[in-house]
């Protein structure tokens, strides 16, 4: 039994060169699971797209990256003496370390004299950073080869970076987050003489929902007499039929918000209850036979238990179900780059 995510090569790489076309000097984000692709195969993309540098989340992800990246990797964490003093890999100048205080700059520079660093600015994101006011002498004393800020999702961008940008007017190179292309060439526009270099992941790797696409295996079909009680929780079932799929809370079926198919109604009970107890009340993300059954109970660790409508024609074992699920919090058994038809 598999979940797989099929990935149509050339369009997916077609949306990641147009991303890169549109946000010049972007900084590729491989972190987390990876988008859903995994962190190694973005890797191998990241250098396909020619990038000089990649960014992770944390220093958990590091040595994976230095050993299948083998440009410049940025840790978006940032750097800690207290929790990553002892970490491998410090001594690597393909690191460039978020800092946030001159105290951790000392450190790092204890372990690797040359360090490379960039410094966090306080956005209004409020998350980590050295607030505006004393930016621009920590940016100086730090030796940093740029500084970093972290924007809320949405718009207004221009205004917030062009504060941190006359605060620290001797700072070339500005890292960003969540900015547009218009905002990005605003900036570019007002402060000609100065580098911005957007980080992306979202936008690189999820651009073209229609490139990839998750699919399930249909493992049992059988006929549900009214009332029938099945599954770890026993709850009667409508008349149909039951579909047992491959895909469960170990891919992260059912992990995120209910499918967007659910009512009003059934997202407020799920939020109430816990998306996962909800989830046999709302509509699961596996299209089966041209309809979003319902879960019979909640998603079980690797498979799920459907019920199709009585009306509804059922699939046959061994048929493929496309499953509608968010990316970022999917883990499939595998992932498959499909070459051009
Ligand atoms: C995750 C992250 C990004 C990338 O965000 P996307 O929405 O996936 O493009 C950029 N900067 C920082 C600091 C992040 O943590």
């Amino acid at each position: 039994m598999a979940l797989i995510l099929h990935v149509q090569g050339d369009r997916w790489r077609a949306v990641q060169q147009a991303t890169l076309r549109r946000l010049p000097g972007l900084v590729p984000v491989i972190k987390g699971n990876g988008y859903g692709f995994g962190r190694q195969l973005l890797c191998g993309e990241a250098h396909r797209l020619g990038a000089p540098m990649i960014a992770v989340g944390t220093y958990m992800e590091l040595p994976e990256a230095l050993a299948c990246f083998g440009g410049q990797v940025l840790v978006l964490e940032p750097y800690r003496a207290v929790l990553h003093h002892d970490l491998p890999d410090l001594r690597s100048t393909r690191v460039v370390h978020t800092v946030t205080a001159p105290d951790d700059v000392e450190d790092l520079r204890s372990v690797q004299s040359k360090a490379r660093v960039v410094v966090e600015g306080l956005t209004s994101m409020g998350r980590f950073g050295m607030p505006l006011r004393s930016l621009a002498a920590f940016v100086t004393s730090s030796g940093a080869e740029g500084v970093t800020l972290h924007l809320p999702l949405g718009t207004g961008h221009v205004a917030e970076i062009s504060r941190f940008v006359e605060a620290v007017p001797d700072n070339r190179r500005w890292f960003l987050s969540h900015v547009t292309a218009s905002e990005l060439g605003e900036l570019t526009a007002r402060f000609p003489d100065r580098e911005f270099r957007p980080r992306v992941g979202t936008d690189l790797w999820l651009g073209d929902k229609g490139a990839y696409e998750v699919r399930a295996d249909v493992l049992e079909v059988r006929a549900l007499a009214k009332g029938e009680r099945i599954g770890y929780r026993q709850r009667p079932q409508p008349a149909g039929h039951l579909v047992v799929v491959s895909g469960g809370t170990s891919h992260g079926v059912a992990m995120e918000s209910p499918a967007a198919a659910a009512t009003a109604r059934q997202r407020a009970i799920a939020v109430a209850e816990g998306a996962l107890e909800a989830a046999h009340r709302v509509r699961s993300p596996f299209e089966v036979s041209g309809v979003m059954p319902r879960f019979a109970e909640p998603p079980h660790m690797q498979c799920s238990l459907l019920v199709l409508p009585d009306h509804t024609t059922p699939p046959a074992v061994g048929d493929a179900v496309t499953v509608r699920m968010r990316l970022t919090t999917a883990y499939p058994d595998a992932v498959v780059l499909h070459p051009t038809k």
